[in-house]
């Protein structure tokens, strides 16, 4: 007898942003008959070992930091306040549960129906879901199949002992803190860790290749925020060539855990090692050749799905977005794709053309402060205009927050923004922000953005004082 074969008008493969995205907006939204395939917890990277976890463990590190400057305002705190990291993890899993839960509500009430298993291509339209209760296999097909399975951690293959280290992923999974860490990797969650760990009191050191982390941001980022973590004490290792070998030692150090990592740098022993050296799309289960569906190379990594503009790839009625395509590689970037295909294939005629506009997203690092960042860099705006016609506005001053700090301390800890402009009517072409609150300050500056804002628009919006934002507007 042949298998059974369910029909839907779309699948979704990855239960994450950009899938639940994408399959909510057709089930809830244009009632399609969605299936889910999702071999991990609902909500995929961001929810369950990234964003979320992060944005909290950021705001833990954050309080500690606060602790630190109330001396600053004339409290009387001691040095060293002691933290419980256990009874914060507890809380922190459970709102990463909760989080995790609100997908698999929100699936339910829009009714898409969801497999817990790995899917796989058997033809070009057919996929047989290997099913993670054990219970078999079942076959699926539908005319519109999109791809949306993320990415993982890469750690290297050939240094002996990499596999001691963790990722983003075990660094979530943590018990308990180690007292000396080592970040490899010079992008957004090396930073981001090496920020909020050095804020939590643990020996951190930062290995990286070149001179200044976030290499891909404008220069001002780069030299300023890996001057502000050197003066904040993190250990940064520049010029770095890579580790030789890692040997787990016994726990002689006092900690649950010691690595000893060797390098041309000589050894050094610490209590965790994490790998932050970018991430790979999950495509090996899919079975893509069977599909025909082509993939790319995206620096050095292989196995990125292609697609254009759509999110088509170049299989008719399958698609991809989110990380396994290695396009701006950010949750509310996956979900937005998602939607805007959601609503070109099951939306009304007046949608058929919806599709991400990639420029000008809004972005940040939420580093120690925070980095916030939409546009060009002026490297990037320079080559795209021409260096005649572009103009920078630039400016790096103490925020209020710190008056109450010492000359040394307000000089270390600095608020700096860059405008970019091109052309005659001084268009806003990139925003560059570090310091206290620029995260939050960004989003309405990107909507401005967006809708094309110039010099001229900032200058007549009239600032709030006193704050940090309103140094970029106002004609002072
Ligand atoms: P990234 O791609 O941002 O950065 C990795 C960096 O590590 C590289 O750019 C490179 O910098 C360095 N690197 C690469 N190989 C090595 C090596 N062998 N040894 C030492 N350093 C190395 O990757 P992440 O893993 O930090 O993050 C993945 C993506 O997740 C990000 O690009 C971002 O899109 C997303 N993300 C977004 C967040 C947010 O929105 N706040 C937070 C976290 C992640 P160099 O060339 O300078 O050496």
């Amino acid at each position: 007898m042949a298998p059974i074969l369910k029909e839907f008008d779309y699948i979704v493969i990855g239960g994450g942003s950009g899938g639940s995205g994408t399959a909510r907006r057709a089930a809830g939204w244009y009632k399609a008959k969605t299936l889910l395939i999702e071999n991990g917890p609902s909500g995929g990277c961001c929810v369950n070992v990234g964003c979320v976890p992060k944005k909290i463990t950021w705001n833990f590190a954050s309080v500690a930091e606060t602790l630190r400057d109330s001396k600053a305002y004339g409290f009387d705190t001691p040095d060293n306040v002691s933290y419980n990291f256990a009874e914060f993890k507890k809380k922190r899993d459970a709102a990463v549960k909760k989080n995790s839960n609100a997908y698999d509500t929100n699936w339910k009430r829009e009714g898409i129906e969801v497999l817990h298993g790995t899917a796989r291509f058997t033809s070009p339209k057919i996929l047989e879901v290997a099913l993670q209760d054990g219970s078999g296999t079942v076959s699926v097909t539908a005319p519109h199949i999109c791809l949306a399975t993320g990415g993982y951690p890469i750690v290297p293959n050939d240094i002996p002992g990499a596999d001691f280290g963790i990722t983003n992923e075990g660094f979530f999974a943590l018990e308990e803190l180690p007292k000396k860490v080592a970040i490899i990797g010079a992008g957004y969650i090396a930073v981001e860790f090496a920020g909020m760990l050095h804020a939590i009191g643990i020996e951190t050191h930062l290995y990286i290749r070149g001179e200044t982390f976030l290499r891909s941001f404008d220069p001002m980022v780069q030299k300023t925020m890996t001057q502000r973590y050197e003066d904040a004490g993190v250990h940064v290792h520049k010029g770095f060539k890579g580790l030789t070998k890692v040997e787990k030692l016994s726990d002689s150090h006092g900690d649950a855990k010691t690595l000893r990592l060797h390098s041309e740098e000589g050894t050094i022993d610490v209590g965790e090692l994490i790998w932050a050296i970018g991430r790979a799309p999950e495509v090996t289960d899919l079975d893509l050749p069977t599909a025909g569906i082509k993939t790319k190379t995206k620096g050095h990594t292989p196995g990125y799905i292609e697609v254009d503009e759509f999110q088509n790839t170049n299989v008719p009625g399958i698609y991809a977005l989110g990380d396994v395509t290695g396009q701006l590689e950010l949750t509310p970037v996956a979900i937005a794709a998602g939607r805007r295909l959601g609503d070109r294939l099951f939306g009304p005629v007046t949608a058929q053309n919806s599709k991400l506009d990639y420029t000008n997203i809004p972005t940040v690092v939420f580093a120690h402060p925070e980095i916030g960042t939409i546009g060009l860099t002026e490297p990037d705006a320079e080559t795209k205009f021409g260096k005649e016609n572009i103009k920078t506005y630039h400016t790096k001053f103490p925020a209020m927050y710190y008056d109450v700090f010492t000359a040394e301390e307000k000089k270390t800890n600095p608020t700096e923004f860059k405008i970019i402009c091109a052309g005659p009517e001084e268009t806003v072409v990139g925003l560059h922000t570090i310091g206290l609150g620029v995260a939050e300050m960004l989003q309405g500056f990107g909507v401005a953005i967006r809708m094309g804002a110039t010099k001229r628009d900032f200058d007549n919006c009239v600032a709030i004082h006193p704050t940090s934002a309103e140094e970029l507007v106002g004609d002072n």
